[in-house]
């Protein structure tokens, strides 16, 4: 089943890059594993992920001890600065850094393990309440300050669109969080590399996609859907 559905969504991607003149090796998917039991990782490993999302540390501390080394695992849950300590050095990349103090804390941990740590900028684009993440007005200033610090490295934004019926009521906000990122690129700062956008999850990867994405999170889409009860 997780074989079959991983062929659909990549299939999917590949419509929707051809639908706009995108590249396919510009979109990764990202299999979002979270509350999925280890041999169903493995069940998307062996059908060729190598990219795996999870959104809390100790699930994924437990996950990268379990699993091959060659996997990318990527945060994308909010992280505690007391936790930070934990994956510095297992992770590929931090989707959801939100905060100069958390990014401190990440470079203090990068620099005593000696190694660089990959974030992406979380934007809060439609101004949920009930999500982490900055709004795009504060995005220019939390760079500049990041960007200074040792040990850590600015890849790209992130964002998690509403929960919505229908896709197309996510593209303003895909295409908002794009516009912020060419104009990151344009004013060229140091120690920032505007590489990646995260954006697109389940109910709207294709439609990120359309609007510049080059990480897709897909959860319920590959594993079927979560049951938090167990
Ligand atoms: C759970 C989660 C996803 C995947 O959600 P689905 O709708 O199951 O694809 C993507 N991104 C983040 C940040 C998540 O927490």
């Amino acid at each position: 089943m997780i074989q079959e559905n991983i062929k659909s969504v990549k299939q999917k991607i590949k419509a929707a890059c051809e639908k706009c003149g995108r590249n396919l090796d510009e979109v990764t998917l990202i299999a979002v594993s979270k509350t999925k039991p280890v041999f169903m990782l493995k069940e998307a490993y062996d059908a060729g992920c190598r990219d795996f999302g999870e959104n809390k540390v100790q699930e994924l501390v437990e996950k990268w001890e379990q699993m091959p080394k060659d996997i990318r695992w990527h945060m994308i849950g909010h992280l505690q600065r007391n936790k930070v300590k934990y994956i510095v050095d297992k992770v590929y990349l931090i989707h959801s850094v939100d905060s100069l103090k958390l990014a401190q804390e990440i470079s203090k941990e990068a620099r005593k393990k000696g190694i660089t740590v990959n974030i992406l900028i979380e934007v809060n684009v439609a101004e949920e309440e009930s999500k982490f993440g900055i709004t795009c007005d504060e995005v220019p200033s939390l760079i500049k300050e990041i960007a200074k610090l040792p040990g850590i490295a600015i890849k790209g934004l992130m964002t998690i669109a509403p929960y919505v019926e229908n896709a197309e009521e996510n593209r303003q906000y895909f295409e908002k969080l794009w516009q912020i990122y060419v104009d990151t690129i344009y004013k060229n700062i140091d120690n920032v590399y505007m590489e990646n956008l995260s954006m697109g999850m389940t109910g709207d990867y294709e439609v990120a996609v359309m609007e510049g994405a080059t990480y897709v999170r897909v959860g319920t889409g590959i594993f079927g859907e979560r049951s938090y009860t167990e």
